[in-house]
């Protein structure tokens, strides 16, 4: 095994406080791009960057246009948990770890049995109507994208909107878009688990989207871990750096 991974794996099995803090580089072995990896969204070709799409503004001004890439790219049906999500969801229900903080939107650490999960970006699995709140699930908002597609031709402003059953209101996925802030409980939660643990473990994040990659600065220990396949600006700050694929590196613990 390698030295590092070795390393890690003692520090794991010795402490019984581990936080992790991921990002999209945690999904990519499940099959969904991250945003900032060479094939990654950002990548692509589309009419506007993917950070004007994801931003509030566009959302009420191109909701059409939103909804068009968030089809494509996020409303993704399928993706199993891989082999990171399940490590982190065992070492959990075995005591050791405390919670997992994700930037991640596709609800997969839940699937995998994660209980202790901090959404700081919301989720894909939440969708609410923007006039009367009424709830939609996942499959819910799909199948009202794929009506609102057939209906309608592209171009027009109601083409792939998801609209409410209840009072026709537009239904806005509980997502934390570019612009707006994030939930204040979840970010003080996580404030909290992230002073206290012993081992912080970070993973599958490129640690450019702020604020959420500010609360890593809560950490106060001296196993700080990095698990990233490109280099990260926290690189130098960590205890332990290990460049390889997430999902690999945790089978091995
Ligand atoms: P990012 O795309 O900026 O960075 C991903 C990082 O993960 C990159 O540095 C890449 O080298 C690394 N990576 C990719 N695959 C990896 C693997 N198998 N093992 C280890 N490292 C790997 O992602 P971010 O930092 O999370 O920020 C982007 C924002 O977009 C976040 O809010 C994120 O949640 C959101 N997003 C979410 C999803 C999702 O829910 N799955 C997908 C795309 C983007």
């Amino acid at each position: 095994m390698d030295e590092k991974i070795a390393t890690l794996k003692k520090w794991v099995d010795e402490s019984d406080n581990i936080v992790f803090f991921g990002g999209a580089g945690v999904s990519t072995e499940s099959g969904i791009p991250d945003f900032r990896s060479v094939d990654g969204l950002y990548n692509q070709k589309y009419d506007y960057p993917p950070e004007t799409i994801l931003s509030h503004t566009f959302f009420m001004r191109k909701t059409s246009e939103f909804y068009k890439f968030y089809k494509d790219k996020l409303l993704l049906e399928g993706a199993k948990p891989n082999k990171a999500h399940l490590k982190l969801a065992e070492l959990e229900k075995a005591g050791k770890l405390k919670a997992v903080i994700t930037q991640n939107i596709d609800g997969l650490h839940q699937e995998a049995g994660s209980k202790e999960v901090m959404e700081l970006h919301g989720s894909v699995q939440r969708n609410y109507c923007m006039k009367c709140h009424a709830f939609y699930d996942f499959a819910a908002i799909k199948e009202k994208v794929n009506e609102a597609a057939e209906k309608y031709k592209p171009g027009d402003a109601d083409y792939m909107v998801p609209k409410c059953d209840k009072c026709g209101g537009i239904i806005k996925p509980d997502v934390v878009l570019y612009e707006e802030g994030l939930d204040g409980l979840t970010m003080q939660k996580s404030v909290q688990y992230i002073q206290n643990a012993d081992v912080l473990i970070i993973g599958g994040t490129s640690l450019a989207v702020y604020p959420a990659a500010g609360l890593i600065d809560y950490y106060r220990g001296n196993k700080l871990v990095l698990v990233n396949l490109q280099p990260t600006p926290r690189d130098r700050y960590a205890n332990l750096c290990i460049a390889g694929k997430i999902g690999e590196v945790f089978s091995q613990l």
